[in-house]
């Protein structure tokens, strides 16, 4: 980070105090107490209940709703993220989605506030160490004029103490232990929750495959998305922010998709917005591209010749695939029923042929010795 930015930063002792004592009270005093009073299936289901509405508050809430205006929903489903979102004591909205939003912009460079060239470490906890610099939330004006947003941006804090504490303190009163009730809903949810989700930042950015960018330091990694309600299929994320999805295939482990479909469903969301299945592949064809340039450069003259040759027929039936998933989108319009799902199973097998295509290309390249 150069001088200007470095300069800028103060500690947060605030942040360093909380980011230390709330792992020790949520790890080893929920093990000891629990420990002594014994284990009770209220204190899972406690922790999983709050854990799910806080953790999709700020994947499907935070994150692809308010930063990145990926869908539209209804104000009930907003009060919902903004109430259970400022249990997982991650600031505000406004905050989360300012920061947010130039982590995508500047990505990787020194304005990224959780950026990996810093380190595994930094983009994981440290960064929360330092006082953010005041950027005055100019990125974020369509979030400074929503009320929801507003209102939660005044009362976060006390939601977080009164709700994310004293709601599962109550609730563990109810069962005749209110300690392990705060232990387990408050402070062991808590950490789960803020570890996970830092694990987007740190070994989403670090551990996993660059599908479909190269030039961006963001992996697919489907263990964190494992635990971050779909979020670990980061590489797809930094290419397509807007896409309501992170994990595109019907197997890829994405909750917080399923929820916003569900909320389509139900009629609480509208516009989900997602890229075409062609410029999916596109984008894929141009990072592994990338990964085998100096390769072909290196190749003997027919391998090269042969090697063009796929790349170049794989483009073709892209671009096939390109024309009728257009053609299958007005057909669709047009409420030509019989005609659309027609159109796009033939768009879809043009995009399979194209991968095969490209695909056999770097499997011959990567077969060949190596003339380098
Ligand atoms: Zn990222
Ligand atoms: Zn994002």
């Amino acid at each position: 980070m150069n001088d200007a930015v470095e300069t800028t930063r103060k500690k947060d002792w605030i942040n360093i105090v909380f980011f230390t004592l709330t792992p020790i009270i949520g790890v080893v005093g929920t093990a000891l107490y629990t420990w002594h009073v014994g284990f009770h299936w209220w204190m899972a289901a406690l922790f999983l209940v709050l854990y799910a509405f806080a953790g999709v508050s700020i994947t499907a809430g935070y994150h692809r709703f308010f930063s990145h205006k990926s869908y539209e929903c209804s104000p009930v489903v907003q009060a919902f993220f903004a109430f259970f979102g400022a249990f997982a004591a991650q600031q505000s909205i406004l905050w989360w989605s300012s920061g947010h939003r130039i982590h995508h912009k500047e990505v990787d460079t020194d304005w990224d506030p959780y950026s990996i060239s810093r380190g595994f470490w930094w983009a994981h906890i440290l960064w929360l160490f330092y006082k953010s610099p005041k950027n005055g939330f100019t990125n974020v004006p369509d979030l400074e004029r929503n009320r929801i947003v507003a209102w939660q941006q005044r009362w976060h804090r006390q939601i977080m103490i009164l709700g994310g504490f004293g709601i599962p303190t109550a609730i563990g009163w109810m069962f005749g232990d209110p300690i392990a009730g705060l232990l387990w809903g408050g402070f062991t949810r808590l950490v789960v929750l803020h570890q996970t989700t830092f694990f987007v930042n740190s070994l989403a950015h670090t551990l996993g495959q660059q599908t479909f960018d190269h030039e961006v330091s963001a992996r697919d990694n489907w263990l964190v998305a494992l635990v971050t309600f779909g979020e670990g299929y980061h590489s797809f994320h930094h290419r397509f922010p807007a896409d309501f999805r992170n994990g595109i295939r019907w197997y890829q482990w994405d909750p917080s998709k399923w929820l916003i479909r569900s909320l389509r469903f139900t009629g609480l969301a509208s516009n989900l917005r997602s890229i075409t299945p062609p410029m999916v592949e596109q984008a894929r064809l141009q990072a592994a591209l990338l990964t085998i340039e100096t390769r072909i450069a290196s190749a003997s003259p027919t391998l090269k010749e042969e090697v063009q040759r796929r790349i170049a027929s794989a483009r073709e039936s892209l671009e096939h695939s390109f024309a009728l998933w257009r053609q299958h989108t007005e057909e669709r319009a047009a409420g030509l029923s019989d005609r659309w799902r027609q159109t796009r199973r033939s768009a879809k097998l043009r995009l399979k042929q194209a991968r095969r295509e490209w695909r056999s290309a770097i499997r011959m390249l990567s077969q060949a010795p190596n003339l380098a």
